[in-house]
């Protein structure tokens, strides 16, 4: 099996357990993430049908957006200051910003740019020390702060889940999904009616993700590697 037949095969089943739960496919939004391949790569998934790429560098970022212009780039990395304008230049979404300083620095950038960055919110919603994103507690004050900076438009939350565990990796999505609600309901009309996307699951737990209501699924190697079963 190739990139096109497991993208393919993802897709479908991304649909299956859309409907299974009860939910409409095309409600979830499956995000290749091509951070492990070259362009090449991209490319045959994106001739499968792949129209929304994940990358975490922004080298790559710029250079796979580049060369498939076609396609929607999401930046799924850690966010440095620097690389900032880099970033804004080529991303449609940002899944990780957790930071005060960076939601301003992205302002910013967007702003020379001419345009709005939309963000996702990273939380940690597992505790894990090896996990970034901020803290459940401190999320709504943060969104706060996102939300009124004019260049930057925030639109729902991401997270990642503990490895290896169904049930944990169930629990953390439940609980992101209950986070959003609540910030939801703290927010402006406009504001909320944006604030729509949870970006949650990847290759081992999306199903888990899709049943928790994750409107956005971020699968590499299941699409990416020869040796995911
Ligand atoms: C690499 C990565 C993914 C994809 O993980 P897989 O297990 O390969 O599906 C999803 N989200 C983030 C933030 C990543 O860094």
């Amino acid at each position: 099996m190739g990139i096109a037949q497991r993208y393919e095969r993802e897709r479908e089943r991304v649909d299956e357990v859309c409907r299974a739960a009860g939910r409409k496919p095309g409600d979830v939004l499956l995000l290749a993430v091509s951070k492990t391949v070259d362009v090449e790569g991209a490319r045959q998934a994106f001739e499968a049908g792949a129209r929304a790429f994940g990358e975490n560098r922004p080298d790559e970022l710029m250079r796979k957006a580049a060369a498939l212009p076609d396609a929607a780039w999401h930046f799924i990395g850690n966010i440095q200051s620097r690389r900032i304008p880099d970033i804004v230049g080529a991303s449609a979404l940002i899944h990780s910003l957790y930071q005060e300083k960076h939601a301003r620095k992205i302002d910013e950038a967007a702003a020379k740019l001419g345009r709005v960055q939309d963000v996702l919110i990273e939380v940690n919603v597992s505790g894990e020390a090896s996990k970034s994103g901020v803290a459940p507690e401190d999320a709504a004050e943060l969104v706060r702060m996102a939300v009124a900076l004019t260049h930057v438009r925030v639109r729902g939350l991401m997270t990642m889940a503990p490895r290896g565990d169904a049930a944990r990796a169930r629990a953390c999505f439940e609980g992101l999904a209950a986070l959003q609600a609540d910030i939801r309901a703290q927010l402006s009309a406009d504001d909320a009616a944006v604030f729509d996307q949870l970006s949650a699951g990847m290759s081992e737990d999306w199903e888990e993700a899709v049943a928790a209501g994750s409107t956005i699924v971020r699968i590499g190697r299941a699409i990416f590697s020869e040796e995911f079963a």
